[in-house]
């Protein structure tokens, strides 16, 4: 606290996110990054970028990766808003979509910058509990509201909902807008961008940072009908006009354009996650079903924080939440296989080191 701060600062909650540590050899499975890097035609249109023309300020509507965006997703380029990261989109989305009279409801487990930009920006929310299994009921979500927004798959459970109970929520909600944070979306869930066509309350949102490995260039967007495009731009050009620089909208739309290293490197992530699930399950883990790059899990003999622990002090980060209800879980990022049998390897000394201390108890 400062007497300088203006008084809203002192009530503000920030968002923690994971670590990124300084040292080397970590294996880091904490914050859902690809193992594997961006597109290398990515990397190409970055270098090819980076030259005299940073001394001009970019596109400011970054029309070329609209067009590459609008053309896989079979939309205009005007039903297209991008943003710096995806975090930046809903902090738009947040401020210019989500506050009305009556409150914004999205699941009590979920991404935890929700209920950050709602105290950002003075939006009344009410927190849907997730059913005993940790999933998305919308029958929770009948009640009276201005607006819903939640993760599909959603974080940190990894669970996905069906396209057809979005479909239905939107019909039943016309008054409301609906949000569905796809963060994850390309690791085996499926798209709600084609019901947007239908639904002028529905808004889908994306990001670079996870499917395509460019966490590090900051690139999220957004797909839904004109007047919702609109109110984001409205707020944006009442923001920051430049929000994505020469070299993140180069990359960007390479990256967008390279469908091929794009199905490879999912596909992959896809294809360890059914292995580390299958190895988290032999050493008596609880996994609950995931479709994202991640997986959450729990044991029953142990408690997370302090498994979470001894894997950091050998040499493995993951992710944990000391919040009721998920404080045995560890979100464990999909790595390389080798990263995973690394995990794995360090899982079975640390549980086989605690039978023997049982057993001489
Ligand atoms: C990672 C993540 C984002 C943010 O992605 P950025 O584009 O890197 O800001 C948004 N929503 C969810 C649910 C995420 O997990």
């Amino acid at each position: 606290m400062s007497k300088y701060w203006s008084p809203i600062v002192g009530k503000l909650k920030p968002y923690v996110a994971g670590e990124q540590p300084k040292i080397a050899n970590l294996i880091k499975l904490n914050t859902n990054e690809n193992p594997y890097g961006p597109s290398p035609k990515a990397l190409a249109a970055i270098r090819e970028a980076a030259d005299e023309r940073l001394k001009l300020y970019p596109d400011p509507a970054s029309t070329g990766l609209r067009e590459s965006i609008a053309r896989l997703y079979g939309v205009s380029v005007e039903e297209v808003f991008v943003g710096n990261g995806s975090d930046e989109v809903l902090a738009h989305v947040f401020n210019g979509l989500l506050k009305h009279e009556r409150p914004l409801l999205y699941p009590d487990i979920s991404y935890s910058f929700y209920p950050t930009y709602s105290l950002l920006y003075g939006i009344e929310a009410v927190e849907v509990p997730l059913t005993s299994d940790y999933r998305i009921d919308f029958s929770g979500y009948e009640r009276e509201c201005g607006a819903i927004i939640f993760p599909n798959p959603n974080a940190p459970t990894g669970i996905s909902v069906p396209l057809e109970a979005i479909r239905r929520l939107a019909s039943s909600k016309p008054d409301a807008v609906i949000v569905v944070d796809e963060a994850y979306v390309d690791f085996g869930a499926e798209t709600a961008i084609p019901l947007t066509r239908d639904h002028p309350n529905l808004l889908v949102v994306h990001t670079l940072s996870k499917s395509r490995s460019l966490a590090g260039l900051r690139v999220g967007f957004a797909i839904g009908q004109r007047p919702l495009i609109d109110a984001l731009e409205r707020v944006k050009d009442s923001f920051n006009s430049y929000p994505l620089d020469r070299l993140a909208q180069a990359g960007a739309t390479a990256a967008i354009e390279d469908r091929e290293w794009f199905d490879i490197c999912r596909q992959k992530v896809i294809e360890s996650r059914d292995r580390l699930v299958a190895s988290l399950k032999r050493l008596g883990f609880e996994v609950l079903p995931s479709h994202a790059n991640f997986v959450f899990a729990r044991h029953p003999d142990r408690n997370g924080a302090e498994l979470q622990t001894e894997l950091r002090a050998r040499s493995v980060i993951v992710r944990h939440f000391a919040k009721p209800r998920i404080d045995q879980f560890l979100r464990i990022s999909i790595g390389t296989d080798e990263e995973c049998d690394l995990l794995i390897a360090a899982l079975g000394d640390i549980l086989a080191r605690n039978s023997v201390l049982k057993e001489r108890i």
